[in-house]
């Protein structure tokens, strides 16, 4: 069959190849921020399993700021307690909620009512998503990159039928998951390593046993053959899977009976019982990373670029911080606001994360899977310690994922190193998540420092200056210089955050921190400081007050030159303060 030649018109500007997950938030947040986006996916439905099914606090946050946490929380069980047995021996339970975030209870769902709550969103943004195409191949040129498409037979992915059609976008986003054909095309495969002699087999089922079916739970056991847990699936089912040693295991999917035998066994329940499995499945497990995310104008988010283990649920959820980290950055280019550094970043970013996880995951996986007697009894004694051994076990101790950063991107940018020794908490550094903080507005309400972070007022790729006192009065006239130093980027929205009495407002939004809660948070002490947080709460500048040029040449930098009219309406772009409350920390709240 031979493609129509190619064209000369944009067809879109970003056109996304696979609807699994991550594709599908890429164009939620493509839509959110503007972007004319298509998405071409293989299935003409959502495979119907659960697969990843929970979201951890930091990919809620990102989920949030795109405007899409909430409807996914409509459809998931919060889970606020992590129980751990060692060997039949019970670990101190973990508040898995108990983090600093607004979203600590973990969602958990199922990815079959995950990507159709991402489809529907992303439709509602206006996203064009089509089904039962799939992209076939790709060719880069110096402004564009051209998709050869082929329609997919009515049950079969592999059968094509019809001639193949080209199209044209500005930007591809390969989403085409673990065999990507975008990641292949590119050049950038990997050889995954291999892990031998285990299985992974598990069931979604009813269950009844005797410890609490309650689903804001969830139950590890560590038994002498590996690793079990048994977690919420939407629609009140629960997940048993175990991760064991596979000698003398068929190779086949297990029968609801052979799993309601090990989980008597594993869980010491005799009466635990199973039934009306919705899916019975076993796996075998290799994992590595791309070297690159990105070439030219095509990028990979989620598991086009990794295949990750089965260790702390990670998967999906390192992926949503590809989609929203590219979104944003696209947006902002499509736009001409930004220069190529940013786009650079994603691979230098998201690359150098995906192989943190890799190693982290491989730890978490050896811990569980790959034991003995002597590492079970150093676990047993470490148990008696260590309060949060269970999350230890899974090679990390921030499941949540709030402490993913990007100290070495070429977006972070720090000049604040010597006030970490005057306060007591290390300060978040360039890279680091932005912290959040209690405030006040200038009628009395409470509300939080994130609800002025994530795009409130109108740009949603917007970013947010914070410009802390370093709670002396006197700081206020070189705030306002170094604000004013920087209006022609009027997507910089400007935050006072004061512990001193200012006289007279301008309109701009003030935050009041008279109990230097905020500058505490950002380890500020006594000098003025300020905080350029990006699109996805990052910081990504921190530095001295009386330095603007430092400022400036940062924007100069990621932003090209400044908009000479936008300097004069930047006052008015930024607009008044909103009423929110700390209570409508929702989407609602971070996303407009
Ligand atoms: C049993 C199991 C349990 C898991 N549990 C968890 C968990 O608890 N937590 C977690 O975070 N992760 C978990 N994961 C991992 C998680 O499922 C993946 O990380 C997630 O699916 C990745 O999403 P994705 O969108 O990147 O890729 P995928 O979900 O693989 O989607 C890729 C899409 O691209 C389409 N496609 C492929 N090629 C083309 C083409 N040429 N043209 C058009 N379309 C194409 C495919 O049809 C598919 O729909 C689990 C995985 C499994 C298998």
């Amino acid at each position: 069959m031979t493609p129509e030649p190619h064209h000369d018109r944009f067809d879109a500007d970003v056109i996304i190849v696979g609807g699994g997950p991550i594709g599908l938030t890429t164009a939620c947040a493509l839509a959110h921020h503007g972007i004319d986006c298509l998405l071409i996916e293989q299935r003409r439905a959502p495979k119907p399993w659960s697969r990843a099914n929970n979201l951890w606090a930091r990919p809620q946050e990102l989920l949030a700021a795109i405007g899409v946490r909430d409807a996914l929380a409509e459809k998931s069980y919060r889970i606020t307690q992590v129980n751990t047995l060692l060997n039949g021996r019970m670990i101190d339970p973990v508040e898995i909620a108990d983090v600093p975030s607004p979203f600590g209870p973990v969602l958990y769902s199922g990815q079959d009512v995950i990507e159709s709550t991402l489809a529907e969103q992303a439709a509602a943004k206006g996203a064009r998503i089509e089904r039962g195409s799939k992209i076939t191949g790709l060719e880069q040129q110096t402004d564009g990159v051209f998709v050869t498409l082929a329609t997919v037979g009515e049950d079969d992915t592999q059968e094509t039928t019809g001639p193949e059609r080209t199209l044209r976008c500005r930007y591809l986003v390969g989403a085409d998951g673990a065999k990507s054909l975008v990641r292949s095309l590119l050049g950038l495969d990997f050889e995954p390593q291999r892990l031998p002699n285990c299985m992974n087999r598990q069931v979604d089922a009813k269950l009844s046993w005797r410890r609490s079916t309650d689903f804001d739970h969830l139950w590890f056991f560590y038994y002498p053959r590996g690793f079990c847990g048994v977690l919420p699936v939407w629609g009140g089912y629960h997940r048993l899977f175990f991760l064991a040693d596979d000698t003398g295991i068929p190779d086949r999917d297990p029968t609801l009976d052979e799993m309601q035998a090990i989980a008597r066994e594993v869980t010491g329940d005799e009466t635990l019982t199973l039934s009306d499995p919705q899916w019975l499945t076993h796996s075998r497990f290799q994992h590595g990373a791309a070297a690159h995310y990105a070439k030219g104008r095509v990028f990979l988010v989620g598991d086009a670029g990794h295949l990750s283990l089965p260790a702390g649920g990670q998967g999906m959820n390192a992926g949503f911080h590809d989609a929203v980290g590219l979104a944003w950055r696209l947006a902002m280019v499509l736009d001409g606001k930004g220069t190529a550094t940013l786009l650079e970043s994603y691979d230098v970013e998201r690359g150098g994360e995906h192989r943190r996880l890799d190693a982290q995951q491989l730890r978490g996986f050896q811990n569980s899977v790959y034991r003995g007697r002597l590492k079970d009894a150093a676990m047993d004694v470490a148990a008696r310690f260590l309060p949060n051994i269970g999350t230890l076990i899974q090679g990390t101790g921030d499941l949540q994922q709030l402490t993913v950063r990007y100290p070495d991107s070429p977006l972070s940018e720090d000049h604040l190193g010597g006030l970490g020794g005057l306060v007591q908490r290390r300060p978040p550094k360039a890279g680091e998540r932005a912290p959040d903080a209690a405030v006040i507005l200038g009628d009395g309400r409470s509300t939080t420092l994130f609800a002025y972070l994530y795009n409130p007022d109108g740009i949603s790729w917007g970013w947010s200056l914070l410009a802390f006192d370093g709670r002396h009065g006197e700081a206020l006239p070189r705030l306002r210089q170094a604000i004013a130093d920087i209006a022609g980027w009027n997507w910089i929205r400007p935050r006072y955050v004061l512990a001193a009495a200012i006289g007279e407002p301008d309109g701009d939004i003030v935050l009041s921190d008279l109990d230097g809660e905020a500058h505490a948070a950002y380890g500020i002490a006594d000098t003025a400081a300020l905080v350029l947080v990006r699109p996805d709460g990052h910081i990504a500048f921190r530095g001295p007050a009386d330095r603007p040029d430092l400022l400036r040449a940062y924007c100069e930098k990621l932003f090209g030159a400044e908009d000479p009219q936008a300097a004069g309406l930047a006052r008015k772009a930024c607009g008044p303060a909103l009423p929110v409350s700390p209570l409508e920390l929702s989407e609602g709240a971070l996303a407009r």
